[in-house]
Parts: C-alpha cells; sequence; structure tokens
C-alpha cells in the first residue's frame, strides 16, 4: 500500500524525578526533558518515538540538539512511505550526518506505524518476544554503604534480581565498601554491577576489582575512553560490559573485535533505533555476549520501544530492560502505562509500540512540518 508521512510534530516534555535527584558518578538531576516525535501518517496513523538525555554531560547527545536535528530531518521526510523503514534511514542519513539518538526517534515512530499497519506489535515485527515479561533491574546512587545495602534489600524484596551500583564521583573505597555491604546480603542468584559511568580511571578500577575479587560481580564502563577500558585486560578480576563507549554499530564491532567487552549495556536511541538494536541483538548473539536493551532516561514510549526489543532477545543473553518509570511522577498512557512490577516490565498488549500517549500532556509542538 502506498502510504505518505503527512506531518511530523515534535514536542518537549520535563520528566520529574520523585524524591531524591537521579545520581552518576558525573552528575545529579532532578528533571530530564524528554523530545517526543510525532510522526502522522495522509491516512491519520500515528506513530511515536522519544529521545531523553541525560542531562548534557552523559553523553554527547543533548536535548535541544535532538530538535534542531529533527528540524533539519523533518521537512525531507514528508512523502515518504512509513512502511519502508530502511528507505527512511537511508534518507535521513543522506540529509544529515550523525545525530543517531535523533533520527531514531522517526526509526521508532515508523516501527510503531508499521505495527499498527500490520495489526501486529513491534516486538513480532522484530522476530517474536520468546517472553511476555522482560527481567528490568534497579540502578542504585551513590550512598552510603549502609544506605545502599539497605536499599539493595528492599529493591530484591520488590522482585528486582538484578542491581546495579552507581560508583565513582568520589574515592574508590567507599564504592569498594558498598559494594562489599552489599554483598554480604545477597544470594549468588542477584546480578551485581558496578556502574561507573566513565568516573574511575584504570588505577581505580584495578584497585576496585582486586579488593572484590571474591565478589561475582560485572564492572560496567568503569573508565572514559574505549583505549582505557581495553588496556585493563588481564589486570583485573571482572567481566567488563561498555555502555558510554558503545557510540553505534561500528564502536560495537570495535568492543567485539578487541575482546575489550565481555558484554554491554545498550542505549537504544543512541544506537539509531530499533533497526539498529535488531542488527546489533543478532550479532551479540552470534558471539554469545550479554547485554542490556534500555535507554538512558525517558517516558513510556521510549520504555515500551526498550521491552519491544529486550522480548526478541535469547532469555540468557539478556541482562535486563531498565526502564524510568518508578523514578518519574507520571505515564504519557495511564491506561497502558509501561512499568515495572515485581522486578519485570509486561511487554505491551496492543498493536505497534502499545501505547497511546495522551498528547495534550506535551503542550503544543516545538516544531512542525
Ligand atoms: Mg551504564
Amino acid at each position: 500500500m502506498r502510504m505518505k508521512i503527512s506531518q511530523i510534530n515534535i514536542y518537549q516534555h520535563e520528566l520529574n524525578v520523585t524524591g531524591n535527584a537521579y545520581e552518576m558518578s558525573h552528575s545529579s538531576i532532578n528533571s530530564f526533558t524528554s523530545i517526543i516525535t510525532e510522526v502522522v501518517t495522509d491516512n491519520g496513523m500515528k506513530g511515536f518515538g522519544e529521545t531523553c538525555s541525560v542531562g548534557p554531560v552523559y553523553q554527547q547527545e543533548h536535548a535541544l540538539g535532538a530538535v534542531a536535528a529533527l528540524s533539519e530531518l523533518a521537512p525531507h521526510l514528508i512523502g515518504e512511505n512509513p512502511l519502508l523503514i530502511e528507505s527512511v534511514n537511508r534518507k535521513m542519513n543522506q540529509t544529515l550526518y550523525g545525530h543517531l539518538y535523533a533520527k531514531s526517534t522517526i526509526d521508532v515512530a515508523l516501527w510503531d506505524i508499521c505495527g499498527k499497519f500490520y495489526n501486529c506489535r513491534v516486538c513480532d515485527l522484530l522476530g517474536g518476544a520468546i517472553n511476555e515479561k522482560v527481567p528490568s533491574y534497579y540502578a542504585i546512587g551513590p550512598a552510603t554503604p549502609a544506605d545502599t545495602a539497605e536499599i539493595a534489600m528492599d529493591k530484591i524484596g520488590h522482585g528486582y534480581r538484578r542491581l546495579q551500583l552507581k560508583v565513582g564521583g568520589r574515592h574508590v573505597d567507599q564504592d569498594i565498601e558498598s559494594c562489599h555491604r552489599v554483598a554480604e546480603n545477597i544470594t549468588r542468584d542477584i546480578k551485581l554491577v558496578a556502574d561507573a559511568n566513565r568516573g574511575w580511571t584504570t588505577q581505580d578500577t584495578i584497585r576496585f576489582s582486586r579488593a572484590c575479587c571474591d565478589i561475582p560481580l560485572v564492572i560496567e564502563q568503569p573508565c572514559n575512553t574505549f583505549e582505557e577500558i581495553e588496556s585493563l585486560k588481564g589486570k583485573i578480576y571482572h567481566p567488563v560490559f561498555m555502555d558510554e563507549s558503545a557510540l553505534d554499530l561500528n564502536a560495537v564491532l570495535r568492543c567485539i573485535n578487541a575482546g575489550a567487552a565481555d558484554g554491554f549495556g545498550f542505549k537504544l536511541n543512541r544506537m539509531g533505533g530499533l533497526s539498529a538494536m535488531r542488527t546489533i541483538r543478532d550479532i551479540c548473539r552470534s558471539r554469545n555476549l550479554p547485554h542490556t536493551c534500555d535507554d538512558s532516561w525517558g517516558g513510556d514510549i521510549i520504555a515500551a520501544a526498550c521491552v519491544h526489543v529486550g522480548a526478541t532477545v535469547e532469555p540468557h543473553l539478556l541482562e535486563g530492560v531498565w526502564i524510568a518509570d518508578s523514578y518519574h511522577d507520571h505515564h504519557y498512557d495511564e491506561v497502558n502505562p509501561v512499568q515495572v512490577k515485581n522486578g519485570f516490565v509486561d511487554v505491551p498488549e496492543n498493536p505497534g509500540l502499545g501505547v497511546i500517549p495522551d498528547v495534550s500532556i506535551f503542550g503544543h509542538p516545538v516544531f512542525s512540518v
């Protein structure tokens, strides 16, 4: 069927953090700016995508950068067939170099439209859900050892089977102490991750790994650069996952070929959307590399996209699908919210992404074409 993209609306929406600020080694944030893309077709169908960077210093992505990139791209996409996702991605790459996190919102919106058009879920278009619920995990911000251990036990009580301790941004001995306190209390079936979000030196990482050598855990993105992390090979006791260094598909291949990554924390928007994540999923399967299917932050739209692709990952390779729902105060779709229940997220049931956002809460578009 010949269908055309007739309109693209870009919204800007604030997501406030409930309770304490969201903390990582380099930042402490109380409110996130989410950019939402609405693609409308000439027969009245709508698809949605979303990108929400974790402030301006987490990585190269920037909320207003997404608006600028989408303003550049959108006029070139009017009249394109939304069912031909690869074709539209090609058009975007011919129009603007880079800015995958902005292009991904269009990509995800097109998968949403395709699902609605073919009356099937995005996970079905991606090959089919292996499970109808995916495991999530909880990220615990830097805190005292006693508080970290208490939060860890509380989250295990709420059903989480994987805990990510945010480390870095303070003396590494405090991270070591927190990690030991948590490990003393949990059983070995709970997966433990120490995520420095680029905040350690190689020296810190070696010191941490040696001091925690008897604790089975994964170290995630300890240092800023690929080269620093690659240099840790043979010097530490723990598997290393890449997150912020996995900037795109080429960077993922580089990490794999160098043997520098034992797994990944993926951010769907950073990779370029669902199309890119499908490729990355298949590459990781061919090398038996475990990974997450996350995004850095955001509401129900991006959460649904992560859950759909996560549901299609071999369960023994799916580390989890982190979503921000427990950290913010409202859903875009109060009827079909994407949320963690007992440590898991149900795969949405409705066609497409399965989320129907109430766009009235986004206000007027900041850009329309
Ligand atoms: Mg991470």
